[in-house]
């Protein structure tokens, strides 16, 4: 297994003004200095994209959106798409998350058109897949994943695969405070990555960056960035402050050092 740097995203989501963005990825900018051996990545609302690549100009924190749509452009009220995204400086743009399937309907159809959309236009897709409780608890896990993993890579081949980011979320862990256990979470991370395997081979597999996403905070990010196929994190609520991100992404490094 291929032991990257921590991928450590934080997904803002419906929060920040675009004063209070420039403050805290500002503070984040600041912090980044010591944290060279992880990709730092921010993800704050569409409105605030502009105001907070001024200041990450010249640093190594970057940037991403929440959601794109698939056409370029058009009559598409209230939507923005790639080219927009990446006018204003984006370089990812996470996909599929959990919250826009449950409010805004996105199936696997949507997510596979919006991955073709990101990478056709440059960006690199977080694309977001995991179970809720009552599929957990119905030992459905691994085929909602597996499904979401083949609907959403549908028709995309092993040299587009490689810039996409896959981030596991089991929705139960989704801002519930209840994280997965680090041995939960690893084993739903190996069974994609050997499902991966199947699709793209070995050695993309290996590469294939994959995030776990569900409540992590600093007490827990070193315990789950030690397994094995985790290789860094989506991060919710403790990413609109300063100090427990930073505090995650140390967590992260120092558990990537002990894997080495
Ligand atoms: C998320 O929004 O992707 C997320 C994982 O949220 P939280 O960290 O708050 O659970």
């Amino acid at each position: 297994m291929k032991n990257k740097p921590p991928f450590i995203a934080g997904n803002w989501k419906m929060h920040m003004t675009a004063i209070e963005a420039r403050a805290l990825v500002t503070a984040i900018v600041k912090a980044s200095l010591g944290l060279q051996e992880a990709e730092v990545v921010v993800a704050p609302p569409f409105t605030a994209l502009s105001e907070v690549r001024k200041v990450l100009e010249g640093s190594s924190v970057q940037l991403a959106a929440q959601n794109l749509f698939w056409e370029e452009k058009g009559a598409y009220t209230g939507e923005v798409s790639g080219p927009m995204l990446k006018d204003v400086g984006c370089q990812y743009v996470i996909i599929g998350h959990s919250e826009r399937r449950q409010y805004f309907r996105e199936t696997d159809i949507d997510v596979n058109k919006k991955i073709k959309a990101a990478l056709k236009f440059g960006l690199f897709p977080i694309v977001c897949i995991g179970e809720s409780l009552e599929e957990r608890e119905r030992g459905e896990t691994m085929a909602k994943v597996s499904r979401q993993v083949d609907g959403s890579l549908e028709e995309i081949d092993a040299d587009s695969f490689r810039h996409i980011i896959i981030a596991y979320e089991p929705i139960w862990a989704i801002g519930t405070g209840k994280t997965a256990t680090p041995a939960q979470a690893e084993e739903v991370h190996g069974f994609i990555r050997e499902k991966l395997a199947q699709k793209y081979g070995n050695d993309l597999a290996d590469c294939a960056i994959m995030l776990y996403g569900g409540s992590v905070k600093p007490a827990n990010s070193y315990a789950l960035l030690s397994e094995k196929n985790i290789d860094g994190f989506l991060v919710g609520g403790a990413s609109l402050e300063a100090e427990p991100f930073i505090q995650i992404s140390k967590e992260a490094i120092k558990a990537y050092k002990e894997k080495k």
